[in-house]
């Protein structure tokens, strides 16, 4: 019994919360219940989001007895990096493992000069001209199913904790060369982020908080497939980053065919919420669509288009597909993808082509995860210190 009891304490004294996973207003909450004062909640953002410092003992602001009550309760994770590859464009892409093992991909988009065709706007996907971006996951897999995106092919295995976001950032932040310059995050990366609302806005206060990263919304995209009462959800929200839409076809048919999860919200249905949403002063909504050869290119969708979007204040991304063994569809040729540009622009849609970037290290959403996940452990290894 004395050994049950033992045991039981010992197990209420492990650092069981993680910490990274906490706002700052929860982590004030949970100070305040410890006999803290709440307002240590923004020195642990500083020393965490700001000085990069994890070891509670190394918190020198706060005092011995402090740091042991925190050390006791709360634990601070950090994400490892098993792969950063770097692209001969300079793209540079992570496979980052979880505390499950789960792996992970995020990428960094270094300052590149975008070279847009005549006939497209130079604003950059993320909507700041010439900076860099993270691309983040906000989920291990995804349940959306899109039948040309890699990640689909897992499946849904979980969702990722606030800590999981942030910690992509910070991460990222600490291997690349920011330079002392600004950033954007756009959530591209693995997942559906209104699938996983609630961990995906707590991430994006925590990555806003002026103690934390102190990053302004407007440097933040959420991309998502469509999700209309979650869109209006967002619609509410007081930090508002801003929207992309994955909106691929300009035909229902077409769309049910590449966005499976899109037959519960019709393209009108999605088109009706981006009215309704608050944009500030100037802001567009990203519309991005992935070119597929014979799909979804046709002189006739490009018209289409244009007209869906009339009266929006939109810019629309083209996406010419990222190929990868097991996606059944093909890259259209330059040649059509500008046509289709061109056909936009001349009916006043904004619209930007990406560029395809980081081919040579397989930056297609979903390749490294996967391929990692069929290797051997001892593989993995290897692969993880070439
Ligand atoms: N689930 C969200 C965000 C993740 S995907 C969404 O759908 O928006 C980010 C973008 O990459 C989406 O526009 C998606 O359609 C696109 N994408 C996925 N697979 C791709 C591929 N093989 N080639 C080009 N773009 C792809």
């Amino acid at each position: 019994m004395a050994h049950e009891a033992a045991a039981t304490k010992k197990a209420v004294t492990m650092p069981t919360i993680e910490l990274t996973d906490l706002t700052r207003a929860e982590i004030e909450s949970a100070l305040r219940d410890l006999g803290v004062e709440p307002y240590r909640a923004g020195q642990l953002f500083q020393w965490i989001y700001q000085r990069g410092v994890v070891d509670f003992a190394s918190m020198t602001n706060l005092s011995q007895d402090v740091r042991r009550t925190l050390a006791e309760h709360f634990h601070i994770s950090t994400l490892a990096i098993v792969r950063h590859d770097v692209s001969e464009d300079g793209t540079e892409k992570f496979l980052l493992s979880l505390r499950d093992g789960r792996h992970i991909e995020s990428v960094f988009i270094p300052d590149l000069v975008r070279r847009a065709p005549d006939h497209c706007d130079r604003t950059s996907e993320s909507g700041h001209s010439g900076s860099q971006t993270f691309c983040v996951s906000t989920q291990v897999g995804c349940a959306m199913g899109c039948t040309f995106c890699l990640t689909a092919t897992m499946g849904l295995v979980r969702n990722l904790s606030p800590g999981e976001i942030v910690g992509q950032v910070r991460v990222l932040a600490a291997a690349v060369a920011l330079g002392g310059k600004a950033f954007n995050i756009v959530l591209m990366g693995m997942g559906e982020p209104l699938h996983n609302y609630d961990q995906t806005m707590a991430a994006l206060r925590i990555l806003c908080d002026k103690k934390g990263c102190a990053l302004p919304p407007r440097r933040i995209t959420l991309s998502t497939v469509g999700l209309v009462p979650a869109i209006e959800r967002l619609a509410t929200e007081p930090l508002m980053p801003n929207l992309a839409i994955s909106l691929h076809a300009a035909s229902e048919d077409v769309r049910a065919r590449l966005v499976p999860s899109a037959r519960k919200y019709s393209i009108t249905e999605i088109l009706a919420a981006c009215r309704r949403f608050p944009l500030k002063h100037r802001d567009r909504i990203t519309f991005e669509y992935v070119l597929l050869a014979g799909i979804n290119d046709s002189d006739a969708e490009a018209r289409k288009l244009a007209k869906l979007l009339r009266g929006l204040r939109a810019k629309v991304n083209l996406i010419p597909l990222n190929p990868a063994a097991g996606i059944p569809f093909e890259r259209p040729s330059d040649d059509r993808v500008n046509q289709f540009g061109r056909i936009l622009a001349e009916h006043h849609v904004a619209v930007t082509v990406r560029k395809s970037r980081g081919r040579d290290i397989r930056a297609a959403c979903g390749q490294l995860a996967i391929e990692s996940g069929k290797k051997s452990p001892a593989q993995r290894l290897a692969d993880a210190i070439e």
